[in-house]
């Protein structure tokens, strides 16, 4: 196994199989898959802290083409040679959630990368970090990466109370839950507009649903001015959507956050 470094997501590296070794109901809202088996040995981590990959399942013929789901790999543990998958629970509709809400030990997954895009910049100031559930993971993978003396913001969306979770932030960093079980798309942006912006140069990392990020784009170019190199931003889904209409949304008006609506 060995540590990229490089920041393309593509890969032409085959699909890997893993088996589920354990899961854990992390709240109501979230479930946690560890993956392993003898398919970990090709797995290739990477250095970011948003490292993602596409989970592979099949559908019945004549569909037979595998169905992907992107999923960011919240932790992985080279001494036990397992990954842990952090599974946003929202209902019985779609194909990974209901999936990862069921799984039990022994099950197999092909999975295809991974892919990544961001790590904590380390000559950035302050760090400014946002998202729903579906980006806790990879907003709590950077909380885990940062420096102990680190300063910053996060902010988290969730749908109620149960879904707080504690995490491993940097004294510096202080985290604010937002409950909202109305899933408006301007309660991030709101925060962000808000909060008691730091001195110097910020690290943004913000991702969750298409139209929430599409607001705080708003937010954080329009109004705060900043660069683009300096922000990390993108939907991670969008309401009413399944990932692949979500994903071929990108190729329309709707699909890019960079559109003005
Ligand atoms: C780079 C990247 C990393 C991601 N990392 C994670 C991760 O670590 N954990 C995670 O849970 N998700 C993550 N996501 C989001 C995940 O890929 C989508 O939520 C995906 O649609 C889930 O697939 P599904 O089969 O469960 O539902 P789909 O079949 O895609 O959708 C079925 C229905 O469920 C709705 N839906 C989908 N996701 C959610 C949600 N989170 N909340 C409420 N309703 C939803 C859809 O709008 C649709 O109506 C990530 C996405 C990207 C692009």
């Amino acid at each position: 196994m060995a540590i990229s470094s490089r920041t393309s997501p593509r890969t032409t590296r085959p699909s890997i199989e893993l088996e589920v070794v354990a899961t854990k109901t992390l709240s109501p809202h979230l479930v946690r898959v560890t993956f392993g088996g003898a398919g970990f040995a090709d797995f290739e981590d990477r250095v970011e802290t948003d490292k993602y990959v596409k989970l592979m399942f099949t559908t019945p013929p004549p569909e037979s083409r595998p169905v992907t789901r992107t999923y960011t790999i919240r932790r992985v543990d080279h001494v036990a040679h397992t990954l842990d998958v952090d599974f946003v629970v929202h209902g019985d509709e779609g194909l990974a959630g209901p999936w990862a809400a069921n799984a039990g030990p022994g099950a197999t997954l092909s999975l295809l990368g991974p892919g990544g895009g961001y790590a904590p910049n380390p000559d950035a100031e302050w760090y400014l970090l946002a998202g729903d559930l579906a980006a806790l993971p990879a907003i709590a993978a950077a909380l885990d990466a940062l420096p102990a003396d680190a300063v910053g913001i996060a902010y988290i969306e969730v749908s109620s109370e149960d879904a707080i979770l504690p995490l491993n932030a940097p004294d510096g960093v202080e985290v604010h839950w937002i409950i909202d079980p109305e899933h408006g798309v301007d309660q991030l942006a709101d925060a962000v507009r808000g909060a008691a912006w730091k001195e110097g140069r910020v690290d943004v990392f913000v991702h969750g649903e298409r139209e929430s990020m599409k607001s705080l784009r708003r937010v954080l170019f329009d109004e705060r001015g900043l660069e683009r190199a300096q922000v990390s931003i993108s939907g991670y889904w969008a309401r009413g959507r399944t990932e692949d209409r979500f994903q071929a949304e990108k190729r329309e008006p709707v699909g890019q956050i960079f559109t003005p609506a």
